[in-house]
Order: structure tokens, then sequence, then C-alpha cells
């Protein structure tokens, strides 16, 4: 199965403004890390890839930490003594800080102040801030607008609820070959911010839903979950059937303008992240490769000591270094369909990759073996022929059962779908034999009839 070559045959422009589209339906929804926000937006993602909807109840304990109540949400303002709303939950989502007990009360502008959330440094902008593990109420609001605020008596609701309920999660799993598991993971328990959060949940749907089409080796679990308490809900419930997930994936942040940032494993040299080093340096745009570090989004949980699995991260511009971040600016202007798209195209390079890579070996290895005589002396198509010339040598070459596909393409500078093709050719014409690796590549050999020969070079 070749991923990247579904996805190039599509309209990239198109695929973008479509991402962007599903970005600003899921954009208006009030999520948060349990009610009925994050329920509306896995049933918008149900519609369009298979999703199991799990609810855990409210005190559940999950490893040290414990399911908290279900929190909803239905209107907020605070109103002056005209009756006007200065600030109102119904224009945007960001305004009442998330997870707020409710209030019902009537104060003066300097009781109100410590419950008062801004920006100085941005006074247009409007904070987004939570409080859940802590019991709170509050409002965010532009600078701005605070300043605006005269003194004198106010009348401050927020209808919500704060109750016994439940922590929902979905998960998509697309069976392949084998049980072994990639697995994609993204929180959606952000309200409107559309970088953080949307641009990972969208990116993530399309990518299912491309990969539910065909064949695969993997077998590929996603996750839409909230962040850290999902994850480590889902851990908890999952705790045996972790061995299985062989690469992983969060992505977050990957809608904005600015170049790729991934943050390696905990493992640091696992396969996703020499996969991910190698599609990014091939991708056209700027990237950056950053080390492990226990902060950040639920790779955190992923790679916490006792499971140490190889999950990376997959962002845009960092969390945290862009001045958009946790605010009302990362908007729906602020992730772009060509980015998204490209990132939608970074991640089917890295499935195809995941997918294609594996170790042969050559049964030709006294000196090169004489291509023109089996018709390997030409091009197969959109590369040049030295190109494709050069990628079969270097297969050939370094095919000795100790380089997989990936460390070839490395090797040779060359990208892996062409190395990747090459070695197709190679196998077709009797020339390579794939050797025996992980399961995967087990149940893959015996579906293709690719049966490996064991014996070493003499
Ligand atoms: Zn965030």
């Amino acid at each position: 199965m070749r991923l990247l070559t579904e996805f190039q045959e599509k309209d990239a422009a198109a695929i973008g403004k479509e991402l962007h589209l599903f970005a600003s339906q899921l954009y208006p929804i009030c999520r948060s890390i349990t009610g009925d926000g994050i329920r509306r937006t896995l049933a918008m993602i149900a519609e369009r890839i298979p999703l199991r909807i799990s609810e855990v109840p409210t005190g559940t304990e999950v490893f040290d930490w414990t399911v908290p109540k279900e929190w909803n949400i239905r209107d907020a303002y605070i109103k002056d003594a005209g009756g006007t709303r200065v600030v109102d939950f119904q224009r945007l989502n960001l305004h009442v800080l998330n997870y707020s007990t409710p209030v019902r009360a009537t104060m003066s502008l300097g009781e109100l102040r410590p419950h008062l959330l801004t920006i100085a440094e941005h006074p247009d902008w409007i904070p987004y801030r939570t409080s859940y593990y802590k019991e709170s109420w509050g409002f965010c609001l532009s600078h701005n607008q605070m300043l605006a605020m005269k003194d004198g008596d106010y009348e401050v609701c927020i209808d919500s609820t704060l109750r016994e309920g439940h922590l929902t999660y979905g998960e998509c799993l697309l069976p392949g070959a084998s049980d072994e598991e990639v697995l994609i993971s993204c929180h959606a328990c952000h309200p409107s911010l559309a970088n953080d959060n949307l641009s990972g949940l969208v990116v993530a749907t399309a990518l299912a839903e491309l990969l539910s089409g065909g064949e695969h080796r993997y077998s590929y679990r996603f996750l839409f979950i909230p962040g850290t308490i999902g994850a480590i809900t889902w851990l908890a419930r999952n705790h045996g059937g972790v061995g299985r997930i062989k690469h992983g994936l969060v992505l977050s942040g990957i809608g904005d303008a600015g170049g790729f940032h991934y943050k390696k494993s905990r493992q640091g040299n696992a396969e996703i992240d020499a996969a991910m080093a190698h599609a990014l340096r091939h991708c056209g745009e700027p990237s950056e490769i950053l080390e492990f570090s226990p902060y950040g989004y639920d790779e955190r949980q992923y790679c916490s000591p006792g499971f140490n699995l190889p999950v990376g991260c997959l962002m845009r511009s960092v969390w945290g270094t862009f001045p958009e971040y946790h605010t009302s600016a990362d908007n729906l202007d602020f992730i772009k369909p060509k980015q998204l798209a490209n990132s939608l195209r970074v991640c089917a390079t890295i499935v195809d990759i995941l997918e294609n890579n594996r170790r042969y070996r050559n049964l030709n290895p006294y000196c090169e073996p004489q291509l023109g005589k089996r018709d390997l002396y030409r091009s197969t198509g959109g590369e040049d022929i030295s190109t494709d010339i050069n990628a079969r040598l270097w297969v050939l070459n370094f095919s000795d059962g100790q380089h997989s596909l990936l460390d070839i393409a490395e090797r040779s500078g060359l990208p892996f779908s062409t190395i990747a093709s090459a070695a197709d050719l190679l196998r077709q014409s009797g020339l390579l034999v794939a050797v025996p690796g992980q399961k995967a590549d087990q149940v893959a050999d015996q579906i293709t009839g690719n049966i490996a020969e064991v014996t070493s070079f003499r």
C-alpha cells in the first residue's frame, strides 16, 4: 500500500480546504475534558470514521489520578447596570474559565476583578484558561474590555454544572494484517482553539479516512481523548494491551504557518523517530527535530517510564512559543489549508515508511547483477532514469539483511518512496528477498508469499 501515492493523486488544495472546513465546523463547540462538548465533537468525527465511544464514570481511579466530575455549561455573562452583556459566553466560549463552578450574583467591579483574566501584552486577545482540578470560577476577556468596565455593580452568571458523570473518549481501530499497532493520538478537550486541538483532530480523522480504504500490515488505533487525564485513563484501561503498540504519534498544532517540529520519543532511537526525521527532511518545508522532554502533550503519558512506548509528537510551531498559543488569536485564520494538507501528507509519508520499511537480502551479492538483461536498466516513470537506477544500486548494495530500507534511504539521501519502489521492483525480479523481522513482517510475508531465506553470505 502506498498512501502517499493515493494522497498525491488527489488535489492538495481541495484536501486543505476540506480539512479547514471540518475545523470550522468543530470550532464553535465548547469542549472540555468532560461533558457534552467533547461528546458532540466525537459524534461529528464518528460521521466520518468508525469510532467507539467510551464513557468512564467520575471517581474511577486511573493510576495516581481520579476521573473528575463532569462539567457542562449552557450560558455565562457579566451584565452591567444597564443590562448589557459586557462579557458574553455566547459570543465566544473562551470567555469562561473552563470548568468554572456555577455562579449567580451581583457584585462590585472590585469583588469581580480577582475573577477576571486578561493578557496585558495583547490587549485585544482573550486568554484560554482552565481550572480542572481546583474548583473555581472566572471570566476571560480582552484587556481592553476590562479597562472599559466602569466602577459599579455587575450581574454575574455562569450557568454551568459540575457533578458526577463521565469522562468521554473516542477510539478508531482499523485492523491490519497484524495485530501490532500504530497509535495516533490527539487531544479533543480545547474549546474554540484552532491550531492547538482542531488541527490535530481534523488531520487524524482524514488520515483514518485515507487508511480505512485499503489493506495495511499494521493495525491503526486513533485516539481522540481529553488531554492528560484522557491519555492516563486510556492507558489505565488498556495497560495489558500496550505491548502491541510498535509506533506512535501525538498530533497537535499542525495547522499554523510555522515549519515542522518533531519531538522524539523517550527512547530516542525508535523507528518512528528515524521515520519522522527522514519524512521531514524530504517534506519540502523547514523542520527541526527536538529531543524528548517530560513536558508537552500526551506523549508524556505514553513515554512515562512504566510504559516507555515509542511515541513521538508532531507539531508545527511548538506550543507555548508563539504568542497566539492558548488565546483567542489561535482561531480559524491562524490555521491554513495548505499547512493542514501538508501535515496530512507528512502523516501519509510516515504510514508508508512504517508499512514498507523492512530488511531484504540481495540474492546476487557477488558483484552487481546485470540490470540490463533483466530489463531493470530503465525508468519506471516519475523519476529520471539515473535516480531510479541509482536507487536500485543502493538497495542491492545494502540489502545484506542488516540495513532496512529506511537505513538505505537515509544513507543514499533518496526519499524512502524511491528506495521502496526500487526494492519492490528488485524483489519482483528475483534479486531480493525479505528477511523475517517482527511479527507484522511475518504476517505480511504469509500474505504475499514473500518467504525469506535465512542463509547468510559465505
Ligand atoms: Zn493546549
